[in-house]
């Protein structure tokens, strides 16, 4: 079952709701008297992206939870599932039950990650066990134990699917956690197809949807890069650091999501070679800005 990610919907105008909304705050006219320049049109449309790319550069960043989106989400594992309910604030889920939906299948269809896949004679070995769990699971249901008994023997690899609404200052959130390297690669993937969803939705907005490392956000890492070993972890995921649509939508990248943007704006992660990691000092990735005065 591959991991889907479609976007239900989003709240009517989410740029002009966005206008609105920083307008108010910024202007002595009332609300209704802004509304009515934009309906009216007195405020083009490229004057409503220009304000707003101007506001997003700033810290005011309430607004953007004004803007909705509702997503489908499937084929991602219980694994993936418990780290994403984790965020509280902003987001809405329904989840799939496993009180109320009962798996069928002769081999339940388990979420395989891929060094499983790679590493010699482990396929088999995690095969060999998804249906033996399978079995035991079918048997205690045949047997009558409840659905909400029986699933005590699922994995994390269970698949799962959610409704998700969630609003864009918390999808930035998620964004700046989720799409870093240091994220399990499995919620990467998902959040790097809910960015592409966005983005071909409203590009204005979808582009901001980076790790915190990105040029759009924070632009350097506040984590302390810390042994060997995420030296060797980071070169191996160098290339499908952030947004990585092509790495983790398995889509080309187009526009300024592609291998196309100016080097020198990459996220920190993604631009230092191995013979660099980790950075120096100089560099972004260690170095967050002085505290303002
Ligand atoms: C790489 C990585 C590794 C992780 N490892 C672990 C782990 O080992 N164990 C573990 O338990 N979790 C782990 N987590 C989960 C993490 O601790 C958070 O629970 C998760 O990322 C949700 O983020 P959030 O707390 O920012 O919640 P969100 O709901 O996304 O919150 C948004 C923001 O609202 C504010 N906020 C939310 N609730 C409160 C509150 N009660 N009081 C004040 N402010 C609030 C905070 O500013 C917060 O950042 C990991 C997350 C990541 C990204």
């Amino acid at each position: 079952m591959p991991l889907e990610v479609t976007l239900i919907d989003y709240a009517r105008d989410p740029l002009t709701k966005l206008y609105g909304a920083y307008r108010t705050c910024y202007t002595p006219k009332t609300p209704g008297e802004v509304w009515a320049e934009i309906g009216d049109g007195r405020i083009a449309a490229s004057t409503i992206r220009d304000f707003i790319q101007e506001r997003l550069k700033t810290g005011h960043a309430s607004p953007l939870e004004q803007v909705v989106f509702w997503f489908g989400i499937s084929g991602v594992s219980r694994s993936l599932s418990h780290q994403f309910v984790r965020h509280r604030i902003g987001i809405s889920f329904e989840q799939q039950s496993q009180r109320y939906v009962k798996y069928r299948e002769d081999r339940l269809d388990f979420v395989t990650p891929k060094t499983w896949e790679k590493t010699p004679g482990m396929h088999e070995e995690y095969d060999r066990l998804m249906k033996e769990i399978t079995r035991v699971y079918q048997l205690a249901l045949e047997k009558g134990i409840p659905a909400e008994d029986a699933r005590f023997v699922l994995p994390n690899a269970t698949p799962t699917n959610f409704q998700v609404m969630v609003n864009f200052a918390e999808l930035l959130h998620i964004a700046d956690l989720r799409l870093c390297w240091r994220a399990q690669w499995e919620i990467r993937h998902m959040v790097a197809l809910m960015r592409r969803e966005i983005m071909k939705a409203i590009p204005e907005i979808g582009g901001y949807l980076q790790p915190k490392c990105g040029d759009k956000r924070t632009g350097y890492c506040d984590e302390p890069v810390k042994s060997e070993r995420s030296r060797t972890r980071a070169t191996r995921t160098r290339r499908a650091s952030w947004g990585h649509p092509r790495s983790l939508t398995g889509e080309r990248a187009t526009g300024e999501e592609s291998g196309r943007r100016p080097r020198g704006r990459m996220p920190s992660c993604a631009r230092h070679e191995p013979s660099t990691w980790p950075p120096r000092s100089s560099s972004p990735c260690r170095s967050p800005p002085p505290p303002r005065r």
